[in-house]
């Protein structure tokens, strides 16, 4: 008989894996009623039935770590309040360090988890085979263990979680296929079935390997690709027991659970082979797919050097299985961009069991509120660019991703595979003046070069890098001459039309209503004064504009504009990121240079701070804006894109009289931290508010109404309770990244949000919010701070006011 569905759900959730039953289970904990969740065969039958069940804690940031324990946390009580058995067992997990850069981002992590209070003990070789008898450690250094990990079977954790679910009215019906999402073009309206259509307020795509074709059957991007994952069960292991942690050897890309009497060793080989790329078949429930032993060898023949008593066990199994995996490693999660009320929870990256609590409790809370309950940028959807949808790239790229979870997470990596996807017309300029690239959101950027001529790579560390010096002379020639940067990689939009002032008004903090020519330093702001984009504005004339953003944010940033036009708005926005290359030149000799390439007049009085218009520039005509992200005199040049290879050709003629030089995103980050200019989704996100970052000098209460006024109005009454600030580092020596905790006396009280040597200032500087008891004067910047690095504490002087330059004068000279 076929099923009788709703005609109508407030959410419907398309797939029954772990994550699906989990938004289920947290939308009905919060109240919701009229809960459908469709599932195109039974419960699990993609990739959840057969997850290995680790259930660790510690990722690489903060709010990452902070998802995964409340998983932990919820799967500890899941038993006792539905009844049905989870195989939750708190065992505890270790991992092993056999190289000394893995051991400092273990000791780095472990200072990291004392933010928010998760015990994560450093142990020694000896105390590992006190914990784990069964280990070889004859080369680890050392490792760290977390006596609160543990594991857990996955079919039953969301048998648990649906039985939570429907005990709460939520309505689960399996071989229901969703064959279309409904929409109004702006706004999802329902879902289509075999068995009818069911309208609905919200539709959350959870359909795993299946998500990035269904939500792509709309115009959404959701960038996945599946790629094989193994693992093998070894049976009659002398010596196992099930109170054995979970062991992880990320140096040998393996780990070790207790499984039922047996010991399942997986597997993050460096190389992963994509699964799927021609579509998933049709009946693929439940399935394995064959794998290939030689493949999985390699790490196989590791393990049992680990763990020598599998050398006289037997293989009962050798599994692979099918799990989506992103390009960036990072789960894809919220309101999509394209769409009204489509949410998205899926690309999980063999880690969904892990993050499923996390992950359904914070998308049910974001359908709830209409924002995300915490900053959650790093994984949210609406980062993804429309390109990360093409296959080729896809499928490049994720065959590094899954290594990616077990390699050692070095600063300043950079992704190997599906490079050169995106690039400024100048690249082979910059290549040749001898640039090394990495990637960022598909764009190839200089990040520092190396002598004319030569292809510099990164060598990778924890210390200084080999790139440290060479980026050291990029940013001094910026503070005593000029340096060029290629900013091709900014977002650009125009906003036109009679309307255009009121409109961005509405979503400025500052105050855009200045005369043609004038730039605007601004926020855009949501309803509680979270900071939700930060950009400059320029107003073209009477009713254009010309705002730019950082790369990242493109899609989001737009999104953001267009949404807010409101349909009666006589203005067109467009995104014009393709038209133009932006080179910025910048540098106290900035204006000599660029003075010797034009007629027009670049003099301080004629062509002051925060002003922009057009100049000519060897045959072009290009917009010159004075405004810098490196605290110097210096001039965006925004350029039409068929015009830079001979603006550039001119200025670089001309600039060895002036000592240019082409610096790269590590110089201009370097420059930037010391001059504590902020960076949108490190030191400032949608939790965060102006007055709270410091930045309450380009917001105008006194204007017409902006979104966020009112939040910031309450919140300026009301007293701050968090500020940010810089952080100096008295010691010369050890480097900042971020996460780092800081201490004031025997608390502590933030950490860090983006960090970088400053060379200027010589140490490591670094800016993060600090708790700022109400009522607290400016004073308590005076106080003792310390940063913790992988478990040692140093001194750091920490200032309200930027370190470099206070009172701005050098980029008003
Ligand atoms: C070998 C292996 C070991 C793993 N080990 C671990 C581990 O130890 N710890 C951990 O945390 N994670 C682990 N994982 C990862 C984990 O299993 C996944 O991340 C997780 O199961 C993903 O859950 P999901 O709900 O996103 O996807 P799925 O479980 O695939 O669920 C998606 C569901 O959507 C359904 N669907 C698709 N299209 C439609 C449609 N049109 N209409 C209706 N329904 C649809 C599918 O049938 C499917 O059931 C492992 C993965 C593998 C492969």
């Amino acid at each position: 008989m076929a099923p009788s569905l709703p005609r109508r759900a407030r959410a419907v959730i398309v797939g029954g894996g772990v994550i699906g039953v989990s938004i289920a289970y947290h939308l009905t904990k919060l109240g919701w009623s009229e809960v459908v969740l469709l599932e195109r065969k039974q419960l699990t039958s993609g990739t959840t039935w057969h997850a290995a069940g680790l259930v660790g804690q510690l990722r690489q940031s903060i709010n990452m770590t902070r998802l995964a324990r409340y998983t932990s946390e919820l799967y500890r009580g899941l038993e006792a309040e539905t009844g049905q058995a989870t195989g939750y067992r708190q065992c505890g997990s270790i991992s092993l360090a056999t190289t000394p850069g893995r051991m400092e981002e273990l000791e780095r992590n472990a200072s990291m988890a004392k933010v928010f209070g998760l015990t994560v003990e450093v142990v020694s070789p000896k105390e590992i085979r006190e914990l784990y008898s069964l280990v070889n450690v004859e080369d680890v250094i050392g490792g760290i263990h977390i006596p609160s990990d543990g594991y857990a079977n996955a079919v039953d954790i969301t048998n648990a979680l649906a039985k939570g679910a429907r005990s709460r009215g939520a309505q689960i019906f399996q071989d229901m296929k969703v064959t279309a999402i409904l929409n109004d073009g702006r706004r999802v309206t329902g879902v289509e079935t075999a068995h009818g259509r069911i309208e609905a307020d919200y539709v959350v795509l959870c359909a795993g390997l299946w998500t990035r074709d269904l939500a792509a059957s709309v115009g959404v991007t959701v960038p996945l690709q599946a790629c094989e994952h193994y693992y093998v069960l070894f049976q009659n292991v002398p010596g196992l027991h099930p109170e054995l942690p979970v062991l992880r050897d990320y140096d040998h890309c393996s780990y070790f659970k207790y499984d039922a009497g047996k010991l399942l060793v997986g597997a993050f080989e460096p190389h992963a082979r994509t699964w799927g790329t021609d579509g998933i078949p049709e009946d693929f429930a439940f399935g394995e797919i064959a794998g290939d032993f030689a493949h999985f060898e390699p790490v196989l023949i590791d393990a049992m050097r680990r763990v020598p008593a599998l050398g006289e066990a037997g293989i009962q199994k050798f599994f692979c299985g099918p799990e989506s995996f992103t390009p960036d490693v990072r789960y894809h999660l919220g309101e999509s961009a394209e769409l009204e009320r489509l949410f998205v929870a899926a690309g999980l990256n063999s880690i969904g069991l892990q993050s499923a609590g996390g992950v359904g409790k914070v998308v049910a809370e974001w359908m709830q509120a209409g924002h995300p309950p915490l900053d959650l940028w790093e994984v949210d959807v609406r980062r993804n660019m429309p390109f990360q949808r093409n296959r080729k790239y896809l499928a490049a790229r994720v065959q590094e991703s899954l290594g990616l979870l077990y390699a050692t997470h070095w600063p300043y990596r950079q992704y190997e595979t599906a490079r050169g996807a995106r690039k400024s017309t100048l690249h082979d300029r910059l290549a040749a003046a001898g640039a090394c690239f990495g990637e960022a959101f598909g764009w190839e950027r200089a990040n520092w070069y190396g002598a004319p001529g030569t292809s510099p790579r990164y060598e990778y560390s924890y210390g200084r890098q080999n790139w440290f010096e060479a980026s050291a002379r990029e940013h001094r020639a910026v503070r005593e001459a000029v340096g060029l940067f290629d900013q091709s990689s900014f977002a650009k939009f125009r906003l036109e039309g009679i309307d255009a002032l009121r409109v961005l008004n509405r979503i400025c903090a500052n105050d855009v209503d200045v005369a043609p020519g004038r730039i605007v330093y601004t926020q855009w702001l949501n309803e509680r004064g979270g900071i939700e984009a930060d950009l400059t504005v320029t107003r073209l004339d009477e009713t254009a504009y010309l705002i730019v953003s950082g790369a990242e944010t493109e899609s989001k940033d737009f999104n953001w504009l267009t949404r807010h036009i409101g349909p009666a708005a006589r203005c067109v926005a467009t995104n014009v990121t393709s038209a133009m290359g932006v080179l910025s030149i910048m540098g106290p000799r900035s204006r000599e240079l660029l003075q010797s390439l034009t007629p027009d007049d670049l003099s301080n009085a004629a062509f002051a701070f925060a002003t922009s218009r057009s100049i000519e520039l060897g045959y072009a005509l290009v917009r010159a804006s004075r405004i810098t992200y490196v605290g110097e005199l210096g001039f965006e040049l925004y350029i039409p894109t068929e015009f830079m290879q001979g603006v550039y050709d001119e200025i670089v003629a001309a600039g060895a009289r002036f000592g240019l030089v082409h610096a790269g995103y590590h110089a201009l980050n370097s420059l930037r931290i010391e001059k504590a200019y902020r960076h949108w989704g490190h030191d400032i996100t949608d939790e965060d508010t102006p007055l709270e970052a410091g930045l309450g000098f380009a917001v105008k209460l006194d204007k017409a109404a902006f979104i966020g006024r009112e939040a910031l109005i309450e919140q300026r009454a009301r007293g701050l309770t968090k500020r940010l600030v810089q952080l100096k580092l008295e010691s010369p020596e050890p480097l900042l990244y971020h996460n780092e905790p800081i201490w004031r006396g025997k608390e502590i009280v933030g950490f860090i949000r983006s960090a970088m040597y400053a060379h200027t200032l010589g140490a490591g500087v670094g800016l993060g919010y600090v708790s700022w008891p109400q009522g607290a004067g400016d004073a308590l910047a005076d106080e003792r701070y310390e940063i913790e690095i992988a478990g040692v504490r140093y001194p750091a002087r920490a200032s309200l006011k930027p370190l470099y330059d206070p009172k701005n004068l050098r980029i008003k000279s």
